[in-house]
């Protein structure tokens, strides 16, 4: 492990205590590696500090030693954004506090280390929605899900995490504070700064407070599993869905039989819910803050005018909290039970939601015809044209060998994606792992700019070095 100079081991422990500096190799051990346990840290040290002030001059004396520094949230990440060479992570887990929550301006002020779930709880028992939603809510963290402007569940309806935000406070590589804790829904002052450290996965400082938007809490709910035969019906249901329950659709949500089949074989407590076998299945939610809404009416004539075009086969409707959860587990679970199968290759893009189909379709062809055998599981956010298109090995070969083929893969699915004008990168970032992805696909003016607003904000490239763009400085 890269060793760090003594001098600032003792400044540091002075500043911080003992308690918030681990250096034995089992406590830095559930802060090396990545979620998907490919990635590890060279590192020999975790920073747990409780303050913003305490971070500020943290920071500050990681510039004066010249010692990089790379943020760390609930470690859910999936592009290794989080990972160290050499200097230190900074855990941001003993800033979890919600500060303040203004039921009348619909906002909530939190310190950055806070879980996401317990921001939506927070927000439900002041009897609000936070709508950010997704499958790591449970650990990931709101300066995470911001620093990777994460999407979830919710985006057709609310947006992304940055369209959720109205003030971030952050330190700055420098150690100097950034502070812009207003929650204003109108403030036109120049540059919005605060959008440039959103999604900037930890580069340019770090997020440690957040002025978050609320919403008025759903009072009626309708889970849907709708089973279909054909993938271009998918669009026609998404279509006749928004036309009739307009707003209302909040999720639109894409689950192939491939995906079912392995979660009835890897997951206890899945099991296929309908009795007949169907090619494609549509998860949507619809809410509504008024209670008397009839969101079942409303999906029944979708269904029902549905199954007379003969755009959908079969449909259920929850009945209870408890059967809704389970269909969204069917969801949930798709990146675990395709873990359990053998090796899986993932690919995050985004199209146009007019053209999913058409990239389902021929993505399916190209990877096919490059390995026959390959299982694609293409599932995810179809309402938002955001693809999961992943990749299962083909029965009875090796995971390795497979494994290996990652980058032909990604040269196939991606130059599909940005051929159609879509993205390589959805909802996940970049970090390392699509790093030289990125700057192969962007145009030299994007990647100068990214490289120059680095240099401008972090000239030493102290702050999650490496990370998105290779640091070059002019
Ligand atoms: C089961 C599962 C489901 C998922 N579903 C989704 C999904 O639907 N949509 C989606 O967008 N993502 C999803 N993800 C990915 C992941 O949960 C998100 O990227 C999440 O926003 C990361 O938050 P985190 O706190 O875990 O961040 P980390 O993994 O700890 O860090 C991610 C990046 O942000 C930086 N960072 C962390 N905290 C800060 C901070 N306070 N200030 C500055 N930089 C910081 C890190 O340096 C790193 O570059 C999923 C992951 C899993 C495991």
């Amino acid at each position: 492990m890269t060793k760090l100079p003594k001098v600032f081991l003792k400044e540091l422990t002075k500043l911080l205590g003992r308690n918030a500096v681990l250096t034995e190799t089992e406590d830095l051990l559930p802060y090396l590696k990545d979620e998907r346990g490919l990635l590890e840290s060279d590192c020999s040290l975790i920073i747990r500090p409780k303050t913003t002030g305490e971070i500020s001059e943290t920071v500050g004396l990681c510039a004066k030693h010249r010692v990089p520094v790379v943020p760390l949230g609930g470690n859910t990440g999936l592009v290794g954004g989080g990972i160290a060479s050499g200097g230190v992570i900074l855990s941001l887990e003993k800033l979890n506090r919600i500060i303040h929550i203004d039921t009348l301006n619909h906002t909530m002020t939190v310190e950055a280390g806070c879980i996401l779930a317990n921001i939506q709880k927070a927000a439900d028992e002041a009897g609000c929605l936070f709508p950010l939603s997704l499958g790591a809510e449970g650990s990931c963290q709101i300066g995470g899900n911001l620093s990777t402007n994460a999407g979830g569940v919710g985006v057709l309806h609310y947006g992304n995490a940055r369209d959720l935000v109205l003030g971030i406070e952050v330190v700055l590589p420098n150690g100097l504070i950034y502070e812009n804790l207003k929650a204003l829904r109108k403030d036109n002052t120049g540059y919005d700064l605060k959008q440039l450290f959103i999604g900037a996965e930890g580069t340019l400082g770090i997020i440690t407070k957040a002025v978050l938007k609320l919403y008025p809490r759903p009072r009626a709910f309708a889970t849907i599993l709708v089973a279909l035969e054909e993938l271009d019906e998918i669009l026609s249901l998404f279509d006749l869905t928004r036309a009739t329950c307009g707003d209302k659709l909040k999720a639109f949500e894409l689950i192939p039989r491939l995906a079912l089949e392995l979660e009835v074989a890897h997951i206890p407590g899945i099991r296929d819910p309908f009795t007949e076998k169907h090619a494609y299945y549509a998860l949507l939610e619809l809410t509504s803050p008024r209670q008397e809404d009839d969101l079942r009416g409303e999906i029944e004539t979708v269904l029902e005018q549905a199954l007379n075009n003969g755009v959908i086969s079969d449909a259920l409707i929850a009945t209870s909290q408890a059967q809704a959860s389970q269909l969204w587990k069917m969801r949930e679970e798709i990146p675990a039970a395709q873990s359990i199968e053998g090796g899986s290759l993932k690919h995050d893009v985004a199209v146009p939601v007019s053209k999913s189909v058409e990239f389902i379709k021929k993505a399916t062809q190209l990877v096919m015809a490059e390995m026959p055998g390959v299982r694609v599981c293409a599932f995810g956010h179809v309402g938002d044209g955001n693809i999961h298109f992943n990749l299962t090995q083909p029965l009875g070969i090796d995971k390795k060998s497979f494994l290996k083929k990652q980058k032909v893969f990604n040269h196939i699915v991606h130059d599909l994606v940005v051929g159609m004008n879509g993205s390589i990168s959805a909802e996940h970032g970049i970090g390392l792992s699509k790093r030289d992805e990125l700057c192969f696909y962007a145009s030299k003016i994007e990647i100068d700019l990214m490289r120059q607003i680095k240099v401008a904000i972090d000239p030493h490239n102290q702050m999650n070095p490496n990370k998105i763009v290779l640091f070059d400085s002019p």
